[in-house]
């Protein structure tokens, strides 16, 4: 298979929007959704009036027509979240609780009721507002009550297996969840943003073809504590807990990392509450972008009792195809995803639901695939930004990228109907920050040392 060239090595000019990477999943996390910065673009005219969303992107590519791949996977939730992962530590740990939990748990180790709401403001503070793991560091708590805290409660951080920094900024940590389990999330720099991109489960069950990530069995649903604690890493290694909100290098977080957060809606919940919450990490939910491959009955859900923006893995306009490149789509059809995104609340024209197409040559990349593409986004009255993402093969998949003619092509004609089309351009790639790459490296090298 002829890997696709290095973005850097193309020579010809197309359009492109720069500095955005290729995630986790094959579809990558993107370091895009500022809705507040970029509704000026939405429904423009043409392609001319959107050349500040774009720049000279150097191309060539040869890459051989690939066979669509007839392989089913399975597309079925996971129903009942597990319970939270054992750990040698007895100790409760105080990351990822409700407010009103923590002040139950404050009740259970006998603070007094009369100052239980106080301690619990406090703590609450230091913890997911200053970032402290050690109930020492909490000044304004009396040193007795500091004691029984410690005695009873931890404030974890995911164990760092492996941290990554790739020459164009990126970072990549491999976490380790005290029952063994891994995830990845990447922080990923541009001039005006950071982005962090979140996983919600250990492995996915969901099988998109294309996606490295979907050929790693589930393991479980990830904690609240766990999705936070991606976040509270990533700020303890950017050294920002006490920089002014306007300092922040991690201002946007994406939840694409592994898994479908939309199948572990609570605990994601749970902690973007926290993340957005004033006394917490004080994250506006517009610029936190949750994406799903289109978990239809939890869409609407997402926005009202969640509120962020929404991506959607749409990838394909038609079923035949997307049936089989994101099987997910065989439970719920695209005219049903589409009216979804359709009524998406708080959609509209500043905050518009973006669209991932993964470009695969000869599997959903034609002109007619661009118009319809069109079409549908038109027809449905979706406020809508397309993001066009060179496939990144891997070992085994079945697929190649489009030829970047194609994609050039693919995209003028989007950008010519006054949608948003920009061609993202992968980060991190020599620290394999694509699609699962670091933990599947992992498991490599676990089979390898068990010879
Ligand atoms: S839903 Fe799962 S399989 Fe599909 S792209 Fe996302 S991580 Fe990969």
């Amino acid at each position: 298979m002829t890997p696709a060239p290095r973005l850097d090595q193309r020579q010809n000019g197309m359009f492109m929007r720069f500095g955005l990477p290729f995630g986790l999943a094959q579809a990558g996390p993107i370091a895009y959704m500022d809705c507040e910065k970029e509704h000026d673009f939405a429904f423009l005219p043409g392609p001319f009036a959107l050349t500040e969303e774009r720049i000279r992107l150097p191309m060539t590519d040869t890459a051989p027509t690939a066979s669509p791949m007839p392989a089913p996977g399975p597309t079925e939730p996971v129903v009942v979240p597990r319970p939270d992962p054992a750990t040698s530590d007895a100790r409760i740990d105080l990351l990822g609780l409700s407010k009103d939990e923590l002040k139950a748990a404050l009740a259970d180790i006998g603070v007094a009721e009369r100052e239980r709401k106080m301690r619990a403001q406090q703590v609450w503070h230091w913890v997911h507002h200053r970032g402290v793991t050690d109930f020492a560091a909490m000044t304004n708590v009396a040193k007795e009550m500091r004691g029984l805290l410690a005695r009873h409660f931890r404030i974890s951080r995911p164990e760092v297996r492996e941290a990554l920094v790739s020459s164009d900024g990126t970072r990549k940590w491999l976490l380790r969840f005290s029952d063994g389990a891994e995830a990845e999330c990447v922080f990923i720099p541009e001039d005006d943003r950071g982005t962090l991109c979140v996983s919600s489960q250990v492995g996915c069950t969901l099988n998109c073809r294309f996606c490295h990530t979907g050929t790693m069995r589930l393991v479980r649903n990830l904690t609240s504590a766990e999705i936070l604690g991606q976040v509270m890493l990533a700020r303890d290694a950017l050294d920002e807990w006490t920089a002014p909100t306007a300092d922040r290098r991690l201002t946007n977080i994406v939840m694409m990392g592994m898994g479908e957060p939309l199948y572990n809606f609570e605990n994601v919940k749970k902690a973007l509450e926290t993340v957005m919450d004033e006394n917490g990490i004080q994250l506006s939910r517009r610029r936190i972008t949750l994406s799903t491959a289109g978990v239809v009955p939890m869409m609407a859900r997402c926005g009202e009792e969640i509120g962020v923006n929404l991506a959607v893995s749409l990838h394909a306009v038609r079923d035949e195809i997307r049936d089989e490149i994101v099987p997910l789509n065989r439970k719920w059809k695209i005219a049903e995803l589409l009216e979804a995104c359709a009524s998406y609340p708080g959609a509209n024209n500043a905050r518009r639901i973006t669209f991932e197409y993964v470009m695969l040559k000869g599997v959903n990349d034609s002109d007619a695939d661009a118009r319809e593409l069109v079409r549908l986004l038109r027809h449905h009255r979706i406020p809508a930004k397309v993001n066009l993402i060179p496939f990144n093969p891997w070992p085994g998949s079945a697929y190649e990228c489009s030829d970047w003619t194609r994609i050039e092509r693919f995209s003028e004609i989007v950008f010519s109907s006054g949608i948003s089309a920009p061609v993202r351009t992968p980060r991190g790639r020599d620290i394999m920050a694509a699609c699962g790459q670091l933990k599947s490296a992992s498991e490599r090298r676990r089979r390898t040392a068990r010879g």
